[in-house]
Order: C-alpha cells, then sequence, then structure tokens
C-alpha cells in the first residue's frame, strides 16, 4: 500500500455542496485520498446513507475515518454527561464502521481541575465501557483519542500512548499543530523525529505503520491552540515534519485541517511526493 494519504477534515470547499458524498467526489477530483467525516455536531446520518457513503468511497478509491462530537468529556461531573459521551462514541463507531471508515477520531476529556492522573484513570475505565460495547457488536473501528492543543484538555502524547498500550483497540489520532501549540516546541525535524521514535518505543513499529494524522497552520498562546490558520500563515514548519515522516517510512492518513483544506492537503501531498523522489 502507498505510504502517507492526504485528504481533508470535512467536505473540501470546493466541493459541489457541503455533503458528504460531494466532498467524497471532489477529493477523488482533486487527486487526495482520504477525508474526514466530520459528525463534530453530532452523528445525523442515518444507516442507509452510510452504506451509500462506503459505495461511492470504494468506487472513487477514497479512504475515509470519521471525527466523533465535539460534546465528550469522558472526565465529566455528572453521569448522565459520561453516559452521552459514551453514546456519542458508539454511535460514530457505529456509523463510521458502515462508511467504511477504519478510524474515528474523538476529543476524550477536560480536566476541569482534576489532577491528570484521576482523570486518566477516568477516561481509561469510561473507555474501557466503550470498547467492551463495541467488542460485543463485531465492531473493529480504531478508536483514536486526539492529541489535543489546550493545557485545558486531556491529551498530552503520553497520555494517548498510555492508553493505547492499556487498552486493546485504541490507538493514537497525532494531531502535530496541537502538540506544537500545546508546548510552543515540537516545531523541527528532530522534535518530530523524536515523537515517531516516541511512538516506535511505545507501541512498536506496527503502530508507524498505522497512523493517522492531523496537521494544520496554527496560531497559540500561553494555553496552547487559539485557532486554526492556513499553513503559510503559521509558523508550522510542515516540511520538516513531512521529511520526519518520510524518513520514519510513516504510513496512513493525515488529515487537514487548515482553513483552506484542501489548498493545504494538497500542498502536503505534493511536498511529500518531491520528497520521495529525491530521497
Ligand atoms: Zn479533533
Amino acid at each position: 500500500m502507498a505510504g502517507l494519504l492526504f485528504g481533508t477534515g470535512g467536505t473540501p470547499h470546493s466541493a459541489k455542496t457541503a455533503s458528504t458524498i460531494d466532498g467524497i467526489k471532489r477529493i477523488a477530483e482533486l487527486g487526495l485520498d482520504c477525508m474526514e467525516i466530520e459528525f463534530v455536531q453530532g452523528v445525523k446520518m442515518g444507516e442507509a446513507g452510510a452504506s451509500l457513503i462506503a459505495e461511492i468511497a470504494t468506487k472513487e478509491g477514497v479512504k475515509l475515518s470519521a471525527h466523533a462530537p465535539y460534546f465528550i468529556n469522558l472526565n465529566a461531573r455528572e453521569p448522565e454527561k459520561i453516559r452521552a459521551s459514551q453514546d456519542r462514541l458508539l454511535q460514530t463507531a457505529r456509523i463510521a464502521s458502515i462508511c467504511g471508515a477504519e478510524s474515528i477520531v474523538f476529543h476524550a476529556a477536560f480536566y476541569l481541575g482534576d489532577p491528570p492522573e484521576e482523570v486518566y484513570n477516568n477516561v481509561k475505565k469510561r473507555l474501557e465501557e466503550v470498547m467492551h460495547q463495541l467488542r460485543h457488536e463485531n465492531n473493529r473501528v480504531w478508536i483514536r483519542p486526539e492529541i489535543m492543543g489546550k493545557s485545558s484538555e486531556f491529551g498530552t502524547i503520553e497520555e494517548i500512548l498510555n492508553l493505547s498500550t492499556e487498552l486493546e483497540g485504541i490507538a493514537p489520532c497525532i494531531d502535530f499543530a496541537h502538540w506544537h501549540a500545546r508546548t510552543g516546541r515540537f516545531n523541527s525535524y528532530p522534535e518530530f523525529a523524536s515523537i515517531l521514535q516516541r511512538i516506535k518505543e511505545r507501541l512498536g513499529r506496527p503502530a508507524l505503520d498505522n497512523m493517522h494524522i492531523h496537521v494544520s497552520g496554527i496560531a497559540y498562546g500561553k494555553k496552547g491552540e487559539i485557532k486554526h490558520l492556513n499553513l503559510k500563515d503559521s509558523d508550522f514548519q510542515y516540511i520538516e515534519l513531512i521529511k520526519a515522516l518520510t524518513d520514519y517510512d510513516a504510513k496512513g492518513l493525515v488529515i487537514c485541517e487548515s482553513r483552506n483544506l484542501e489548498e493545504d492537503a494538497l500542498l502536503l501531498q505534493e511536498t511529500y511526493n518531491t520528497l520521495l523522489k529525491t530521497s
């Protein structure tokens, strides 16, 4: 299989309409490889719609992933909010699986001022229940907690790698822009390489063969992420990142979340193809 596949977080702006189907068709026209379906405001797609999407994605040769609703907090105070969070995750996994997606991405939790170890244990326990249910349903979609960009959000690299080692079916969504925004560092070749090395040490080579990556330009301050930007309007060293990914022979999906979506996805793809030719 190809190494890295490039696509957009949501339907490209230049698609005929904002629908997922027109998004998939536009991805194929642009010569991109994949698309993340954004269920960020809720899973409103039904099973019949999801089957049709699977059919079209296969026909167009576009790989899919899905992003779960933003309204998830596995560290919520209220039991009903925790249950609702688990349900949103399950619902995303069920529909994504019918769409033919191999991975779903989600924002796991907020610390709410709690000690990180306590939050970790809460997230782990509640995620374990979700994974148990999915196994019961024979749903094999990878569940990927995302590296988050704000210091108030659960999701450091170590937290996500720990969950991935402790729970079967969990793998990381490495958002390199978020990690750069959160730390103010991790924006050079050696730093990107150190992240890939860490993933290899903790999860083994197969994790580098099955990556799910988010990239975008990003604005940030003391508390981390402020907003997404276009790559060229930001300080993000995407060429260095693609170089490190190429040198580690990383494989998987690279989802671009810049404001201009497909323009930066194409820029990343072009950078990758140029580096492959010269390496
Ligand atoms: Zn996200």
